[in-house]
């Protein structure tokens, strides 16, 4: 599921499962940062996030948002010539 709210800051939820319950939460990709971790609500299962994949995906998120700017920009660029 991904959304863009209309400050422009992506918004993309995944629902990974629990390693040892099996229960499916709901994860947004901003949230997942080097040293956090995600806790189950059900059955207490701590998950340390990968934090080298966290950081690569906080800069993709990172610059998908700098794109989305971009992409605005030129529309109102057009608009002005
Ligand atoms: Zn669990």
């Amino acid at each position: 599921m991904i959304h863009l709210f209309r400050h422009r800051e992506l918004y993309i939820e995944l629902r990974p499962r629990c390693p040892k319950c099996q229960k499916e939460f709901m994860l947004d990709l901003k949230k997942f940062l080097p040293g956090r971790a995600h806790s189950c609500h059900a059955c207490g299962t701590v998950v340390q996030f990968d934090g080298q994949l966290a950081g690569k995906v906080q800069n993709i998120i990172h610059d998908m948002e700098a794109t989305i700017q971009e992409v605005y920009e030129s529309f109102s660029s057009e608009k002005a010539g």
